[in-house]
């Protein structure tokens, strides 16, 4: 399963290096398969937490990043430039929202949130307004492991408890309770309302991930949340940020989750899904307007610059993925998995013990009444010969867009008899 040097000295994402938890050793991934060490092949239900969009080891995109490497692999960005960041900033701009106009590259999801962070901080410093310090969101959210990032997190399933009064301090209301597909209950704004009216004076930003609270919970939540929460940031003068770090490059069945209520924020984020999987970039954007205040201001430059900006390696596998993503009839494609996520996972609402099932684009949710046991739950669906890493109550498969539809059912076939032996486990 695994070599005692992975399990005594190599950490792992959330665990503990006195009781880790099992690691499967990875020979190679292809398409939808993870082909293990011990020969096993296994079907990918999770992209590598929402980023292997076109699957593993495609050949146009191994070929940009061989193309790349034969120029150079990496190059300062502190006055020098090149056509991958160039050519990768043109089609970001043409398929994002029309007001966003200027990019950061950076190197990470949670430096993205950084720095979304700071240019909002930034730009109410050089408004006169320093005060304007602090930030609003909504529980169930989730934005990233560095600090400020996690200062966003959701405080009661986040790092709060942890880190206590290291954090900054935020403002939290609840999360947006209305589903996507429900009607819109007006109530639903109201927390937000009363919170920002009586504390704008001290706030930035709000942040918050569109349509789909991924790593808080996997909900998702209505669009007119969105437009209210977008009135409210004009009319209270607070900038409005969207972390589309999971929700982008079509994985909700829109190219980004802020069509769905055609609401435009100040700073988007991306990351993930930007490079197809391949190598860690992300991505701040933000409107001329915003950016203009900030070089006005005393400072005259925004105050971030990471070794690896717009590393051309990342920058030019993530203009091919994002080409060969627009080229193609992905919205049909996403339609596909989406109905048969639906087909497959919605019968298991009639187990007692499944709070909810939901699907969205090409995300599976199945929401348990009880906490699962991840290590049990992991070796189950390894030894059926699929991949998915559930977290809490929750079961959910996001699998990359080039899955076959057989691969799809045989994914589900092996993820539906799992939960159902779940019967008498809790
Ligand atoms: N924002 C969201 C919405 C995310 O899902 C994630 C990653 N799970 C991040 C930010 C942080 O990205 P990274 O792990 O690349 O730092």
């Amino acid at each position: 399963m695994t070599d005692n040097f992975d399990l005594e000295h190599i950490w792992h994402p959330y665990t503990s290096m006195t009781q880790p938890l099992p690691t499967f050793k990875v020979k190679r991934a292809y398409g939808a398969t993870i082909e293990l060490d011990d020969g096993r092949t296994l079907i990918d239900g999770m992209s590598s937490w929402w980023c292997a969009i076109h699957g593993y080891n495609h050949p146009e995109l191994n070929q940009a990043v061989t193309d790349q490497l034969q120029n150079m692999s990496h190059i300062m960005f502190g006055g020098l430039t090149h056509d991958s960041a160039i050519e990768l900033g043109k089609i970001l701009l043409k398929i994002t929202p029309p007001s966003l106009d200027k990019i950061f590259y950076a190197d990470s999801g949670s430096v993205a949130v950084e720095v979304a962070l700071k240019m909002a901080v930034q730009f109410w410093t050089a408004q006169g307004q320093p005060q304007k310090t602090n930030f609003i969101t909504t529980r169930s959210g989730y934005h990233g492991d560095t600090w400020n990032a996690m200062s966003v997190c959701d405080p009661v399933t986040g790092m709060h408890q942890i880190f206590g009064t290291s954090l900054p301090n935020r403002l939290f209301v609840a999360a947006p309770q209305t589903k996507f597909h429900e009607e819109w209950n007006p109530q639903d704004i109201a927390e937000l309302e009363q919170a920002i009216q009586q504390n704008h004076e001290k706030l930035a930003a709000l942040i918050i991930e569109p349509i789909v609270q991924g790593a808080g919970g996997m909900r998702f939540y209505h669009p007119e949340y969105l437009r209210q929460a977008k009135a409210l940031c004009e009319k209270y003068n607070l900038l409005l940020i969207f972390d589309e770090i999971a929700t982008g490059f079509g994985r909700t069945g829109k190219l980004f989750a802020w069509e769905h209520a055609q609401v435009e924020p100040d700073i988007m984020c991306l990351g993930k899904g930007l490079t197809g999987g391949y190598m860690t970039l992300s991505a701040t954007l933000t409107t001329k307007h915003v950016a203009e205040t900030i070089s006005r201001g005393e400072a005259g430059v925004f105050m971030h610059g990471p070794t690896f900006m717009a590393n051309p390696l990342a920058c030019a596998v993530a203009l091919k993925s994002t080409q060969l993503l627009i080229e193609q009839d992905w919205q049909a494609n996403i339609k596909r998995i989406e109905q048969q996520l639906s087909q497959h996972l919605v019968p298991l609402n009639e187990l007692d013990y499944v709070a909810d099932v939901r699907v969205l684009g090409a995300i599976g949710v199945v929401e348990l009444t009880f906490n699962v046991d991840m290590k049990t739950l992991q070796q189950q669906f390894v030894d059926r010969g699929i991949w998915i890493r559930p977290f809490g109550k929750l079961v959910y498969v996001m699998p990359p867009y080039v899955i076959t539809q057989q691969e799809l059912s045989d994914l589900l076939e092996q993820l539906v008899e799992v939960v159902k032996t779940l019967q008498g486990a809790h």
